[in-house]
């Protein structure tokens, strides 16, 4: 079997193990006679797989009681919509931090059904190369919620820190950082994510929401768009993506026998500080366009000094088996998305060839 480096920055790299334990699943599931996916969502061989990634969600990120745990679908696209459908009443207004292109989907998505405030943007010459200071933060006291993108994706920027909204819930698209670090979960009304980097396949989307907060939220829309609905019947209103859940419980479970997010977090730091170490290095070739404080344990982008250089070095890198190193398509450049299933050699041979390349030129 040859697999590659795979830098893709989402669908992503996944541990093999959870991989290799899925490949089990698929064909006879626990000796059961049938695969993980034949089960009926209600029987019981499936509930155990369903209420075990439930509970390593719990268990990993400490979420407390006061939190419903589901799985939903959609991506974190269709939470841009539902957040702001269930949270954002009538004769109130959300406030949004504009950190990259994606907290500006979300922003249009809440547009559409109410009114909607920028409290800060690090917009700049459409670009976002950072997080914005406290001091920026224009926050309405009153606002339904304050919404925030942990991790920018395509810029490589990063919260480092979590907002202080005094009182107002704070909500969370992690998409491309949940389960990278400890996480103090207590901070926020509600955090999202699409499982697609660092939780398992596409197709799931986890939410975790503060129980209050959906009691409260409205009713006057449809009923598979309310909170209240999944997390009132387990995730299990509807079919859910019932492989998608059991490849996340397979990687979540690694993740645990890893030690736990506090492990998870140290090895993070270590290889994100290996590739800006050697971009760092070469400032005459390599260069970073987000400032220091922003830059992204996940995501690393930087440029190369001419475009054709960067298609270069894309497609030597490929050639000693690096795959997925292109940036995203509106913005150019390199781009090495390092979840926590980018193995540590992968990064030790990244930065070797990053060494390497047009030395002495
Ligand atoms: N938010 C962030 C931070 C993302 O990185 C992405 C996708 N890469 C999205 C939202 C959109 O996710 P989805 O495709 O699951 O809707």
């Amino acid at each position: 079997m040859a697999r590659v480096m795979n830098f893709n920055p989402g669908p992503a790299a996944l541990p093999l193990a959870a991989l290799q334990r899925a490949q089990a699943d698929l064909l006879d599931y626990e000796g059961s006679g049938m695969s993980i996916i034949e089960h009926s969502h209600r029987g019981k061989v499936y509930a155990a797989v369903h209420n075990e990634a439930i509970e390593l969600i719990r268990e990993l990120l400490r979420v407390s009681d006061d939190y419903h745990v589901m799985f939903l679908q959609g991506g974190a696209s269709q939470q841009f919509a539902m957040v702001p459908m269930n949270l954002l009443g009538d004769g109130q207004s959300a406030d949004y931090v504009i950190t990259g292109s994606w907290s500006k989907k979300a922003l249009s998505e809440g547009k559409a059904v109410g009114t909607v405030r920028v409290a800060a943007s690090s917009e700049k010459d459409g670009k976002f190369p950072r997080i914005v200071a406290d001091s920026e933060l224009d926050l309405d006291p009153k606002a339904a919620y304050v919404h925030i993108t942990t991790n920018n994706t395509i810029a490589g920027t990063q919260w480092h820190r979590i907002p202080d909204t005094k009182g107002v819930p704070l909500i969370a698209d992690m998409s491309s950082d949940i389960m990278s670090r400890p996480l103090d979960v207590s901070r926020f009304g509600l955090i999202y994510a699409g499982a697609q980097k660092n939780l398992g396949p596409s197709g799931v989307t986890v939410v975790i929401a503060r129980k209050d907060l959906v009691e409260a939220g409205r009713k006057d829309i449809p009923k598979i768009f309310q909170y209240r609905t999944q997390a009132g019947d387990n995730s299990l209103y509807n079919t859910p993506p019932t492989f998608g859940i059991c490849l996340l419980r397979n990687v979540l479970s690694v993740l645990k026998d890893r030690g736990g997010l506090e492990k998870v977090e140290v090895e993070n730091k270590k290889k994100a500080e290996m590739i800006y170490g050697a971009i760092d290095a070469r400032p005459d070739t390599y260069r970073c366009p987000v400032d220091k404080a922003s830059r992204s344990l996940m995501n690393v982008v930087f440029n190369l000094t001419t475009p054709e250089l960067e298609a270069e070095f894309i497609a030597e890198a490929q050639k000693k088996g690096m795959y997925g190193l292109k940036g995203h398509r509106s913005v150019g450049g390199i781009r090495a998305s390092i979840y926590n299933a980018a193995e540590r050699s992968w990064i030790e041979q990244l930065v070797d060839f990053m060494n390497q390349f047009k030395k002495g030129a």
